[in-house]
């Protein structure tokens, strides 16, 4: 195993215990990602986050045959369908995070463009939010749904069910996946109050100076 594997296994088990210890995941919900240059590292399938042994991670090769550690989780799809349609994407958070998965079920959401622009962080970190429609957990259309979608979108919310985020390296996506969550947290809290969001030029403005999103 490569030195760069070893690292990017510990540092998957470090982050999945944080999200675990503040909430982000509870039972074994969730499941985490990340690519390396001969495959893809994934969250075994029936694991807590809270609990992930570094040397038990699974690993798949680039023809996702399952070729070291437990067996990845069964959303191993929706993490498939994300590397296949960004080719920028370097890991991939999946949660049942609380207020991202209320946003998830909830009605009149636009599904191109499900999280305004409340704060300058979800648009630097997170981007416009897809919404796909449901389907029952463990069926492989979810990452068909995600492929739909062409590769334009960093973060999509499964309806009923919960977000997946993609990032240019864990970190990022770990990031990625909070922010998302504390966003749909302030949206949830602001319901039925006037609320200012940002405007279209903050927006623009953000996203000339942050182009790396
Ligand atoms: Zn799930």
């Amino acid at each position: 195993m490569t030195d760069t594997e070893q690292k990017l296994r510990q540092q998957m088990s470090q982050l999945c215990a944080s999200l675990f210890a503040r909430g982000y995941s509870v039972g074994t919900a969730g499941n985490v990602s990340a690519r390396l240059d001969d495959g893809i590292l994934m969250t075994p399938t029936n694991s807590t986050l809270g609990g992930i042994d570094p040397d038990r991670i699974a690993k798949i090769d680039l023809n996702g045959n399952h070729v070291a550690g437990d067996k990845p989780t069964k959303e191993v799809f929706l993490h498939q369908a994300f590397y296949d349609t960004r080719p920028q994407t370097g890991a991939v958070v999946h949660l049942h995070s609380t207020y991202a998965t209320a946003l998830s079920c909830s009605e009149g959401v636009d599904p191109n463009d499900c999280v305004p622009p409340l704060t300058p962080y979800v648009v630097m970190r997170v981007g416009t939010v897809a919404r796909v429609p449901y389907v029952k957990p463990g069926d492989p259309k979810s990452g068909d749904l995600i492929r739909d979608l062409g590769g334009k979108y960093t973060a999509v919310l499964l309806a009923n069910h919960g977000p997946v985020v993609s990032g240019k390296d864990l970190f990022s996506a770990v990031c990625a996946a909070e922010e998302l969550e504390e966003t749909a947290k302030l949206l949830i809290t602001l319901r039925g109050q006037e609320t200012r969001l940002l405007t279209g030029q903050d927006v623009q403005d953000l996203k000339n100076t942050f182009k790396s999103m």
